[in-house]
This record gives structure tokens, sequence and C-alpha cells, in this order.
């Protein structure tokens, strides 16, 4: 993925665990509307490989809720990795529901990344208040 100087890289976070499909049509979704419409860097979730280690056996923790062979961590590690480097963040509905994505929020809150809300629906962003939606843009 080539990305232009002031591109906006947006980080997607959103529920994956226990999602049909580890909810990689929303996810995508997202990521179409963003590149194409908006024209920015969309970094999915779903695309980001896990964290490498030495050695078969991954750190201690919860499994992976896909069929990766990494573990929770091992994807965690990587998705913070690139969190933290995004211009952004975009979070999907159900997000609350998410210990995932409620980690990523803090992460990015604390790290003063802008937030934003994707409406699947409509495909707008909405700020945290709503105070500013895609329409303004
Ligand atoms: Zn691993």
């Amino acid at each position: 993925m080539e990305t232009k100087l002031g591109e906006p890289r947006a980080y997607i976070s959103g529920p994956i665990s226990g999602m049909p499909m580890g909810n990689v049509a929303a996810f995508s979704f997202c990521a179409d509307v963003l590149d194409t419409i908006f024209g920015w860097d969309s970094i999915n979730p779903h695309n980001i490989r896990p964290f490498e280690h030495p050695g078969q056996d991954c750190p201690p923790g919860p499994n992976s809720p896909d069929t990766s062979s990494h573990n929770s961590p091992c994807h965690l590690k990587a998705d913070i990795e690139a969190l933290v480097q995004a211009d952004c963040i975009v979070m999907l509905r159900g997000w609350e529901h998410s210990a995932g994505a409620r980690l990523e929020l803090s992460v990015a809150a604390a790290c003063a990344l802008p937030v934003w809300f994707f409406n699947n629906e409509t495909a707008e962003l909405h700020s945290a208040d709503g105070s500013f939606s895609s329409k303004d843009f």
C-alpha cells in the first residue's frame, strides 16, 4: 500500500471476537469507504500480521478468536503497534462490547489521536460528541 503525504492513516477498531467471520465485512466496508470516499489510508487489523516471536510458543494469554495459529496477545501487540503509528482511530459499531476495541480506544485517547465513530448504514463519520460529521468535511 502506498501512502501519500498528508493522507490520514486511520486505524479501524471494532468487535472481532464472537462476531460472524470475525466481523470482516464491517471492517472491509469501513476501509473501502475511508479509502475511496475520504481518500484516507486505512489500517485494517484483519490485515496486520501477528507480532513476531521466536519459536512456535505464543506468550501466555487467551486464544485468538479466529483460525490464527497465534493467540490474542500476539495479535494485540501488533495491533497496538500499528495503532500508535496511525493518525486517528475509527470505531465500528459494537466497539463498546469488545474488550480489545475498548482498550484500543483508551490507547488512542491517551496518545491524543482523534477519535471517529463510523456509521455503517450511512457511511458517515462522527466525532465523539457529535459536533463534527463527515458532512462537514
Ligand atoms: Zn504467537
